[in-house]
């Protein structure tokens, strides 16, 4: 039988199988060594094949390949890494330009991530409701550079229902990571969007939204109109550890367009004669947020740091 993971809970897995069961799997011991450097091979996302036996207890017997997946390192085991969710279509970036603030360089990140892990994103902007005239102006500030440079945008209120019917076809039938700071109402959003879901929200306890529990579990969540949103509680981004210093540019669209023009082919924009980058962030062609958030990932990299997007 076939099927998809839908929820992992690191002990183990739901499949719901192509006839429409759902059906909790263990993965089968030898399977474990099967060369994926992970702490745990399968993920949410995965289409997997599953056997079961006589006592009823299912096991998973081999992955399909995937489309992309996205990793994050254990924080204990540095070694380790941990698959946290697979075949992706797109990922949803809630972001606020108040309350919480969400900054530029968290959002950078997060983009300059994805594009390495070839999955598109939208950035949804919330709580629109309570935003103050300069803050909305500084909010259409931010959509209309992130809209330049290729991501979609939308501005919502999870509070305001109606201000969602614009994600829903964004959403049908596809398979969407939510991410965003915590507090920036994506467990609201998700309660709107999934009738009867009932997430908790901004009372969740940060006992809860850390230490190992997070770490492992992470649930699809089907959408009444066809396609899964893919929640990790406690994970905000993801990690970028496998990124080289000299691939970053590649990841800013519009900074890696300009870089082409550079005197040395291996410029790494920060001090070198004949910079195509840094003249176009004089002359504002290039945003100087967009510039500080390529430094501020190309000084971690050097530095050999891992981060988790933020
Ligand atoms: P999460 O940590 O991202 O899951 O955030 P929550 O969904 O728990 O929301 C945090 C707080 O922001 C809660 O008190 C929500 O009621 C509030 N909130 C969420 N979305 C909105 C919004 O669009 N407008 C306003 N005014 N408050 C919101
Ligand atoms: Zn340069």
């Amino acid at each position: 039988m076939r099927g998809l993971v839908i929820k992992n809970t690191g002990s183990w897995y739901s499949v719901k199988t192509d006839e429409g069961h759902t059906v909790e799997c263990k993965i089968k011991g030898n399977f474990r060594l099967k060369g994926i450097r992970s702490t745990n091979p399968v993920a949410v996302g995965d289409r997997v094949e599953i056997i079961c036996n006589q006592e009823g207890t299912a096991f998973i017997k081999d992955i399909e390949e995937r489309k992309n997946y996205i990793i994050r390192k254990s924080p204990n085991l540095s070694k380790q890494s941990h698959i946290i969710a697979a075949n992706i279509d797109q990922a949803f970036l809630i972001v606020t330009v108040n309350y919480p603030e969400t900054s530029t360089t968290f959002i950078d990140r997060f983009l300059a991530s994805a594009e390495a892990y070839r999955i598109p994103v939208s950035l949804i902007f919330n709580k629109t409701d309570i935003l103050s005239e300069a803050e909305l102006n500084y909010q259409n500030l931010m959509i209309n550079l992130y809209e330049t440079i290729g991501y979609t945008c939308f501005a919502v209120s999870a509070l305001d229902a109606k201000s969602l019917d614009c994600l829903v076809p964004e959403l049908k039938d596809r398979i969407t990571l939510f991410s965003g700071n915590s507090g920036v109402g994506k467990s609201t959003l998700l309660n709107h969007l999934i009738p009867g879901l009932n997430l908790r929200t901004a009372e969740i306890s940060e006992a809860h939204n850390t230490g190992m529990h997070t770490t492992t579990f992470s649930e699809m969540l089907p959408l009444p109109y066809g396609g899964w949103v893919i929640d990790t509680p406690g994970i905000k981004g993801f990690g970028t550890f496998d990124m080289e210093p000299e691939e970053i540019c590649g990841y800013f669209k519009e900074i890696f367009k300009f870089s082409k023009d550079c005197r040395f082919n291996n410029c790494t924009h920060t001090h070198e004669p004949g910079c195509a980058v840094r003249k176009a962030v004089e002359e504002h062609y290039i945003s100087e947020s967009r510039y500080n958030s390529y430094l501020s990932m190309l000084k971690d990299k050097e530095e050999g740091k891992y981060r988790e997007a933020w």
